[in-house]
């Protein structure tokens, strides 16, 4: 069903979780849309990448003939959040959309699930995150910010509206990185926009 006003996001449906992403964004108020092909692109406000198994999820890609038309939406300014797998897929040896490196599985292979409390600058504070696998970003670029590090390691970095973590806040319901995402495609003037004000108290009509 699609509520008048709010914006549609497509979350990449070739692997991975992406059926927790649709979930949590469906509850702060976005239309989603599974995206598998390039006409799924279409008239999208905003794009989550999900976390997965990288490799696989970049075949899909290449496959589906993805790559390019996430290259020029992405690319042109589209908000977009990457989840582990999603920022590897975005990396620069990867999609290119992402001033970093990814290193996958830094944290040791199957061992090292572990939750950690982070404050990431400008999304929110004492965020429960939850890592499975999780790469970190490394050699970040000039135009890169890192919100936040675990052991000196970076596992939270935005770009203009790219905003890429290494952890999974789909898994334990943890709204506030989907709602950055929701507030940038707002503040470009998607139909967002338009949905704000019946979620934010105090804002202009
Ligand atoms: N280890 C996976 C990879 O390298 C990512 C893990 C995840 O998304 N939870 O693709």
């Amino acid at each position: 069903m699609v509520a008048p006003g709010s914006p549609t996001v497509g979350v990449l449906a070739l692997q991975g979780d992406f059926e927790a992403h649709r979930g949590l964004l469906e509850e702060i108020g976005a239309t989603v849309r599974e995206v598998r092909v390039p006409a799924d692109l279409d008239g999208l406000d905003g794009l989550v990448l999900p976390g997965g198994e990288s490799t696989t999820m970049t075949l899909g890609i290449e496959r589906e003939g993805l790559a390019e038309p996430l290259r020029d939406l992405i690319g042109s300014g589209m908000p977009t959040l990457g989840t582990c797998a999603g920022l590897i897929v975005l990396d620069r040896g990867h999609l290119g959309l992402l001033d970093v490196t990814a290193a996958r599985n830094a944290f040791g292979r199957q061992v090292r699930s572990f939750e950690a409390r982070l404050d990431l600058a400008g999304v929110g504070d004492g965020v429960e995150a939850i890592f499975i696998r999780a790469p970190w970003a490394t050699e970040p670029g000039p135009e890169v910010e890192v919100l936040a590090e675990v052991d000196g390691h970076a596992v939270a970095v935005r770009e203009r509206d790219v905003l890429a973590v290494s952890f999974h806040p789909e898994l334990n319901g943890e709204p506030r990185l989907h709602r950055w995402l929701l507030d940038r495609i707002a503040e470009r003037g998607g139909a967002a926009a338009a949905a704000r004000p019946t979620t934010t108290a105090g804002g202009s009509p």
